[in-house]
């Protein structure tokens, strides 16, 4: 039996920007994506202050909303931190861990990012776990090694292809204008694939795993072609409607 083709995902990770007034980007996608039949799932995570407000100004549309992050408990004595029940209230039904950003600015290991993947999974969400190398260890030739460390340490065993999607973003071409070649992204995504079908059996194969890094309007399509690439993670190119949705167009 053949295996259903995987649906892609195209997420917008809008970091730390963005108070009310940027609200009028994701009510302008989703009237700009009003009726179009698309072959994708969207996705926006703006930042949890307003995350309920985001969802509510794209109601009626097929646009979910999601976190950028969250602690590994449910609850508890943690000032600042917010947790994966608190982002599925707010209306998250995704929540990205590991992203580079926090395994560099706040020196979150593979073991906190596993646990955090944990969290999202027990509050009924997906996580979206990021992974990648650095530039350092490209040019050491260690990318496929690095890759099957980071899944090996921060993928949950009990993942399903429901409730996980992994972000494949090498550090150094995040907000760096800089890309991968496709034959490059296609060689990390099939060993990416490899090792999710060891780790996850039957539910590997069909495991969304996403491209992130300076991914925009006039190389989308190039990088989604290679193989194993199932959507986008997409950082600056998410806050403006009209550049997220040249992305989005790939899969119309
Ligand atoms: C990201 O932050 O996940 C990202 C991919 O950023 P950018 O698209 O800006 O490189």
């Amino acid at each position: 039996m053949t295996a259903a083709p995987i649906r892609a995902l195209v997420a917008g990770n809008w970091k730390m920007n963005g108070t009310t007034a940027a609200l009028r980007e994701p009510r302008l996608l989703a009237a700009m994506l009003k009726g179009v039949k698309l072959k994708c799932d969207v996705l926006v995570c703006p930042p949890a202050t307003i995350l309920r407000r985001a969802k509510a100004v794209m109601k009626g549309s097929k646009i979910r909303v999601g976190g950028q992050d969250c602690h590994a408990a449910a609850s508890g004595a943690h000032t600042g931190d917010i947790s994966a029940d608190m982002l599925k209230d707010a209306g998250a039904s995704m929540v990205i861990v590991g992203h580079s950003e926090r395994r560099t600015n706040h020196k979150e290991t593979d073991a906190e990012v596993l646990a955090k993947a944990k969290a999202v999974h027990r509050a009924g969400l997906t996580a979206i776990i990021c992974i990648g190398e650095t530039l350092e260890e490209r040019k050491a030739g260690k990318t496929l090694e690095v890759l099957t460390a980071q899944i090996k340490g921060s993928v949950p065993a009990e993942s399903n292809a429901g409730n996980t999607v992994v972000a494949y973003e090498p550090v150094w071409a995040i907000g760096t204008g800089l890309t991968p070649t496709t034959a490059e992204v296609a060689e990390a995504h099939t060993h990416i694939r490899a090792e999710l079908e060891k780790a996850m059996g039957a539910e590997g194969s069909q495991t969304r795993i996403l491209y992130g890094g300076s991914v925009k309007p006039s190389n989308a399509a190039e990088l989604m072609s290679a193989a194993n690439v199932n959507g986008a993670l997409v950082g600056g190119a998410s806050l403006k409607a009209a550049d997220f949705i040249g992305i989005i167009k790939t899969y119309m």
